[in-house]
């Protein structure tokens, strides 16, 4: 009997689940049971406002709603962006030290759609009710209010004013658009009103400094823009795109469970 219990909640979430991931929580009594893997205790931890639990291999919604963790496939470097889970999501690590990321790191860039589609908007519409305007460096830049996004840009942004040598940077932004990120067939971070694209004319895309290669291809990266910018932004909860190997050093998007 006491085998069984230990035995069938690693059914439950994946046989390749690896028993790094595997977080045993305080509570000893029921503790078996109790193991939440690495990313659903990330994702339950930074999104706490919105009650979320996690249960045999599903995040779910306080209204019913769930949204599978871990769909137990193998995955290759492509698939991983282009049909991300949750648990897929954290098979990368952001990287804060390295000045240049690693091959094929791209931490962030992929994104369960069904998640983030569940807490910010299903559609163009959804979404739009929920953006509310930040002043940015003499823009209003439409931004989610859903789990405080908006005013934690709205903190960027005050501190990033009181460094005058970064406006240059920061200004001529663009934030919410409802789109597929070019070239692919994935639904971009800047859908959700999450994401936000500081000044193009200081930035560098991956494709554009390395026209005509592909996903998987060795790639020249190229930057621009501040790590004064950079850090500010992470201690709030944004990720840079700067910090994947297929490189946008214009974005920023809130995604606090990867940091
Ligand atoms: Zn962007």
């Amino acid at each position: 009997m006491k085998l069984l219990f230990i035995i069938i909640p690693f059914l439950i979430s994946c046989v390749s689940t690896s028993t790094n991931q595997i977080v045993n929580q305080v509570d000893t009594l029921t503790s078996v049971t109790d193991t939440i893997p690495f990313g659903a205790r990330k994702i339950l931890s930074v999104y706490s406002n919105l009650g979320l639990k996690y249960v045999d291999n599903y995040i779910v919604f306080p209204d019913g709603d769930k949204i599978i963790y871990d769909d137990c496939r193998e995955k290759s470097f492509i698939e991983k962006l282009d049909d991300c889970d949750i648990e897929d999501m954290f098979s990368f690590e952001y990287d804060t030290i390295l000045q240049k990321p690693e091959y094929l790191n791209d931490c962030g860039r992929g994104r369960s759609e069904q998640f983030y589609k569940k807490m910010y908007g299903n559609s163009a519409a959804e979404v739009s009710k929920n953006l509310v305007k930040v002043n940015w460096f003499g823009q209003q830049i439409p931004i989610t209010k859903i789990n405080g996004v908006a005013d934690t840009l709205k903190v960027i942004a005050k501190e990033l004013s009181e460094k005058t040598h970064l406006k240059k940077y920061l200004e001529k932004a663009s934030s919410f658009y409802w789109r597929q990120v070019r070239g692919a067939k994935r639904q971009s971070a800047h859908s959700y009103g999450i994401a936000i694209d500081i000044n193009v004319s200081y930035s560098s895309y991956w494709l554009w400094q390395n026209k005509g290669k592909s996903e998987t291809d060795f790639i020249i990266y190229v930057n621009k823009i501040p790590l004064e910018i950079v850090k500010v932004f992470e201690k709030h909860g944004f990720i840079w795109g700067g910090r994947w190997y297929h490189f946008d050093t214009m974005h920023f998007e809130y995604r606090p469970e990867l940091l």
